[in-house]
């Protein structure tokens, strides 16, 4: 299973726990938990950010997340294996592994991983949960940044600062708190408790660019950003004031990538909580091919046309496959930057190929996995496993690892030996089923190719086709 399954099913895990708890866990904004706040007057903020959120999340803690994410929904002991061994990765920087605090078992939540934040929003659920059990939903959080508004003297205040140190403390997490405040800048948004309004924040310096108008999107996209960008500035202001005050750095971005809107306050409309919740899920089949204004032919519809014609009404697939389930959206292709990238990435690769010629450090030359190329680094790299039962197949498993391949030679055999690693790996699962059959088997290990180093500008996917176990 890749990081970018582990993705979905961690959102689902999420979704669960956010709606059988309702907890105030942020996936945007915190306006809508500000409008309900009484008396704002009357209350101050607290706010505070876990300190290295991702990189500080210990295997302990996911396990006790994941006992309390049980709770709410079904988690097999193997989902828990695999999503361990997902956060088993490593982040390179040029060759070198980004500093760990848990190093000793790779453990590691990794940023930019597809789960990295998935992750982090189940940990923060646990604890959002923890504090909500004792301050109701008076506390919320996004990611790693938490907000809360108190109606308390400053000795009470004092003390639940002192109480939110402990809850996170007890988890090996440090966090930054301020308190007494009545105006406050949360992700995008300057709330205020004096007056309650709300308004657009950016951050100072920050220049604001969007896609340009000529650029190589499908036009549905170029049509949808200003509208897009006015709707979210509405919905963040408490009025047209606010808004006015907040839009002109905004509206010259807009100028400036070429789009002609105005932008105007509209005061959102309230969605009936009923329409909202009849939005039920349908399978969809989404095809994405890529987008480019030099091609002419509108392949969307010839796209549709062969549906029609292939799976018509009589065919017994239609059920499957047809315009109401097959949905189209164009992605679009990489820049020129990424590509110019990626070639370089490829050249310089092959250029460390050539001049490295690892060898072999093994005591005894002839139990060496790979004679003369075990401290290969980068590669990606099978395993072929035989039995005396003849009625197995040649079963092989491809990974990848960034380290020496003894290195990881060596992690893999850990999880044979070991019955506790016996889900690492779907070649651990393997291996331990023949052992328990008492099925002879034997394992040979060869290089398939070197691997590009990772590489932050690259298509992060070229890093995960070939995650490390599965
Ligand atoms: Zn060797």
């Amino acid at each position: 299973m890749t990081s970018k399954l582990m993705n979905v099913f961690l959102e689902d895990i999420n979704t669960r726990i956010k709606s059988s708890t309702q907890i105030n866990q942020w996936r945007n904004t915190a306006d809508a938990w500000f409008k309900e706040i009484p008396n704002k007057s009357r209350h101050t903020f607290i706010s505070f950010d876990v300190i290295e959120f991702y990189p500080s999340i210990s295997e302990k803690l996911l396990l006790s997340a994941l006992k309390f994410a049980a709770g709410y929904t079904t988690i097999t002991e193997r989902d828990k294996a695999i999503i361990l061994h997902t956060k088993k990765s490593i982040l390179y920087n040029n060759g070198q592994p980004w500093g760990k605090k848990t190093s000793q078992n790779l453990f590691d939540v990794t940023m930019g991983c597809f789960d990295g934040a998935e992750t982090c929003e189940l940990v923060g659920a646990y604890i959002l949960y923890q504090i909500s059990k004792k301050y109701k939903n008076k506390f919320g959080l996004y990611r790693d940044d938490g907000l809360g508004a108190l109606n308390a003297t400053p000795r009470q205040v004092d003390n639940i600062k002192k109480d939110l140190c402990a809850i996170f403390g007890s988890h090996d997490l440090r966090i930054l708190i301020e308190a007494n405040r009545k105006i406050v800048n949360f992700l995008d948004v300057t709330l205020n408790l004096e007056n309650g309004k709300y308004e657009p924040y950016t951050k100072p310096n920050t220049t604001i660019t969007y896609v340009h108008k000529d650029s190589n999107h499908p036009p549905n996209i170029i049509k949808n950003i200003p509208l897009a960008i006015n709707k979210r500035l509405s919905e963040i202001s408490s009025d047209g004031n606010a808004f006015s005050k907040a839009v002109p750095i905004y509206q010259e971005a807009l100028e400036k990538s070429g789009y002609q809107h105005k932008l105007e306050f509209s005061s959102p409309k309230a969605i009936p909580l009923k329409a909202r919740n009849r939005q039920r899920k349908r399978n969809t089949i989404w095809y994405n091919p890529p987008y480019s204004n030099t091609v002419h032919t509108n392949i969307g519809k010839t796209f549709f046309k062969l549906i029609d014609e292939e799976f018509s009404t009589d065919h017994k697939l239609h059920k499957i496959f047809n315009r109401n389930i097959i949905k189209l959206s164009y992605s679009c292709m990489n820049n020129v930057k990424q590509a110019i990238n990626s070639h370089n990435q490829k050249l310089l690769s092959l250029n460390h190929q050539e001049t490295t010629n690892p060898g072999c450090n093994c005591r005894n030359k002839n139990t060496c996995p790979l004679p003369d190329n075990c401290l290969a680094k980068s590669v990606i790299y099978q395993a072929s496993v035989t039995t005396t039962d003849n009625n197995k197949p040649v079963t092989t498993y491809v990974g990848l690892t960034e380290n020496s391949f003894k290195t990881r030679y060596n992690l893999h055999k850990s999880t044979f030996n070991d019955i506790s690693k016996r889900y690492s790996t779907e070649l651990s699962s393997y291996i331990w089923e023949l052992k328990e059959s008492s099925t002879d088997y034997n394992i040979a290990w060869k290089i398939l190719s070197h691997a590009k180093p990772y590489s932050k500008t690259a298509e992060i996917a070229n890093y995960v086709v070939a995650d490390p176990f599965h």
